[in-house]
């Protein structure tokens, strides 16, 4: 059995930024990670859906640096290139399917929308860079925590240890489903957790990549809101490197589209594509979906209905008999940007000096 410093629950952005943040103070880490991959929502990928480090974003693609500054700060520290969402050009609207597309000037952005240079997954390889080796294992979903005399047992398939402080750095939604505590946690804890929506898990994502950006040639920003569907609402994804893309969030829930099928799905999106940008759109070289709302280490049954972002709060999110050993960290636990990508780092940041300070008090 070995006994590192601090466990960290989830390879997400709080967790990788958790784990740094600890490295950089000298505490050892031992990083659990469910999935195969890092990076947890957030998901860069080629036309081909393989993870990519020139790709699309299948998860998060934007941050707010006027209104973010700490993530401004983290992306700036890492010496990450960014540019800002395309805007542009004409917004495109349409109403009703029995009329059609309407194009309008578009009011470009304020604040303005950044993207990362290779796509929201340069952060995760930034932060795994000075990562030690050994110090994370993938593959390995966290079932249990322990109270013990010397700290928390943590337990996962093929690995237990013993550690200080647990940070759990996922959903708290999530963390309530799979992981099992003992003794357990105080009622009105675990009621929050469960009650905390976990952002955008109720949604899905289409991407079409087409060999020029022809929508632009157009004098259009790519940009385009629908009450017809099945895209609610579509934006440019084009990279950086230059290969263009759009994408649109599905607007039907989660049992319309399992019940349409992908295939069904990716079909229609293309069809409004076609009705939104023109007939150059009905010929991409690629299709890419994601439905968030089927991933088990995203979702949970409670996410199949979007139930509104969720609210920031301050309080304590662990009290009882667990409270000086576990925090939580995920983006939802972020008390001023719940949900975002900014909220994860600021939840790994508050947790990571909540443990210091534990550690220089005793
Ligand atoms: C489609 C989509 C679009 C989005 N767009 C934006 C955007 O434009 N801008 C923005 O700011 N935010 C956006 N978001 C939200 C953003 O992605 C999240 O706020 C952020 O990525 C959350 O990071 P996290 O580390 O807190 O959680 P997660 O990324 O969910 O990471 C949690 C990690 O824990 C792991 N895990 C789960 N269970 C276990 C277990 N039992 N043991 C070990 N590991 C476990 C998971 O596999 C995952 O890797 C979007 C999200 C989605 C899905």
């Amino acid at each position: 059995m070995t006994r590192p410093a601090v466990a960290i629950i989830g390879a997400g952005l709080a967790g990788l930024t958790a784990a740094r943040l600890l490295q950089k103070a000298g505490v050892p880490v031992h990083l659990f990670e469910a999935r195969a991959r890092v990076g947890g929502r957030i998901l860069t990928v080629d036309d081909q859906g393989n993870p990519s480090d020139d790709g699309f974003d299948l998860g998060p693609s934007w941050f707010w640096p006027q209104m973010q500054p700490g993530m401004a700060a983290l992306v700036a520290e890492l010496g990450l290139a960014v540019f800002g969402q395309n805007s542009t050009g004409d917004v495109v609207f349409e109403r009703m399917s029995r009329e059609g597309a309407h194009r309008m000037p578009g009011l470009g952005q304020e604040p303005q929308s950044m993207r990362l240079a290779g796509g929201t997954a340069a952060l995760v390889r930034a932060l795994l860079r000075d990562l030690p080796d050994g110090a994370l294992q993938v593959a390995t979903p966290v079932t249990a925590l322990r109270l013990t005399g010397e700290g928390v047992e943590v337990t996962a398939p093929g690995a237990t240890v013993t550690a200080r402080h647990v940070i759990a750095a996922l959903p708290p939604r999530l963390f309530a489903e799979q992981v099992t505590l003992d003794p357990a946690p105080a009622a009105r804890d675990l009621a929050r957790w469960h009650a905390t929506a976990t952002w955008m898990a109720p949604h899905a994502k289409i991407i079409a990549v087409y060999d020029r950006p022809f929508w632009r040639e157009a004098g259009l920003c790519g940009t385009a809101q629908s009450l017809v569907g099945p895209l609610a609402e579509v934006h440019d994804a084009t990279t950086a490197s230059g290969k263009a893309a759009l994408f649109g969030f599905v607007g039907l829930p989660a049992a319309n589209r399992a019940a349409l099928g992908d295939a069904a799905l990716i079909r229609a999106a293309i069809q409004q594509f076609t009705r939104l940008f023109g007939p150059e759109a009905a010929h991409p070289v690629a299709t890419l979906i994601k439905d968030w709302a089927r991933d088990p280490l995203t979702a949970t049954g409670a996410d199949t209905t979007p139930s509104g972002h969720p609210a920031a709060f301050a309080g304590g999110w662990v009290t009882g008999d667990w409270a000086g050993r576990l925090v939580m960290a995920g983006s939802e636990a972020s008390p001023t940007e719940p949900g975002y990508l900014a909220g994860a780092v600021e939840a790994a940041q508050r947790a990571v000096r909540m443990i210091l300070a534990r550690d220089h008090a005793q």
